[in-house]
């Protein structure tokens, strides 16, 4: 499938949509885009083909400066809306679009209902964003939260290190509403991009090169925050990496 994200100074649905539009050959069963306005999460899903999603936008004003977007193809769940990307937690407090399979989703799972959370969809993903919101609470809970420069990023990291598998994921949390977390663990790809004031992570790098030439390509075990600020990247033991975009020369 195919992954998008953005956070900046420019509404973020169009810059998601024609992202999705670079990526539609990564998956056609359903397409979808959630953005973050206000402390509330929006999200809007389709069946089939990205025109389908264009054409339940139109007329429809989805504000906000950070959104991520998925062009979905089925693994785990049938390819009808309910099981489109992108997928929160029941509180709808974080979204999250995946691109790959969680392998242990089921006994996830089953943890996750035995301590009260519920799922609505069959899909793999459904688990990510309970286990973030879980791990956000127990941080809560514990008095962590203000031990970590961003608590968002940390509980994603703790999440990541529960999931087996190959994936590739962008998160969005109504807690913290100036931040993309987005982690890769081994073979599918992501891409982030720069500009000026403005940030983009991608599955391809056709999806954002309009906007932006310098990019940094994320390797497997590596997760990053996006804010309008700038770009950090950390390995899965929550240690920083430096890492420096490259330019990509020759393409336009
Ligand atoms: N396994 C996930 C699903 O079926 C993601 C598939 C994809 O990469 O599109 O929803």
């Amino acid at each position: 499938c195919g992954i998008v994200g953005y956070i900046g100074t420019q509404p973020a649905s169009g810059i998601l949509l024609e992202g999705l539009r670079k990526l539609e050959y990564r998956g056609y069963d359903s397409a979808g885009i959630a953005t973050l306005f206000e402390g509330k999460i929006d999200c809007v899903r389709a069946k089939g083909k990205l025109h389908n999603l264009q054409t339940k936008l139109v007329g429809h004003d989805y504000p906000g400066w950070i959104g991520i977007g998925h062009t979905r193809w089925a693994t785990h769940g049938k390819p009808e809306e309910h099981n489109a990307h992108p997928h929160l937690d029941m509180s709808r407090r974080v979204a999250v679009v995946q691109n790959g399979i969680i392998e242990n989703y089921r006994e996830l799972r089953e943890d996750l209902k035995q301590k009260g959370y519920e799922f609505v969809t069959e899909t793999d993903t459904e688990v990510i964003p309970n286990l973030v919101a879980n791990q956000l609470d127990q941080m809560q809970a514990n008095c962590e939260l203000e031990q970590y420069l961003s608590p968002f990023t940390e509980a994603v990291r703790r999440a990541v290190h529960q999931l087996e598998g190959s994936f590739a994921v962008a998160l969005i949390c109504t807690d913290y509403p100036d931040e993309i977390v987005i982690a890769r663990q081994e073979s599918a790809p992501l891409v982030i991009g720069f500009g000026q004031g403005e940030f983009f992570c991608a599955s391809d790098i056709p999806a954002i090169l309009p906007h932006t030439q310098a990019v940094v390509t994320l390797e497997t075990g590596e997760m990053a925050t996006l804010t309008p600020l700038g770009v950090s990247v950390y390995d899965f033991e929550g240690t920083r990496l430096r890492k420096h975009p490259y330019l990509l020369s020759g393409v336009s």
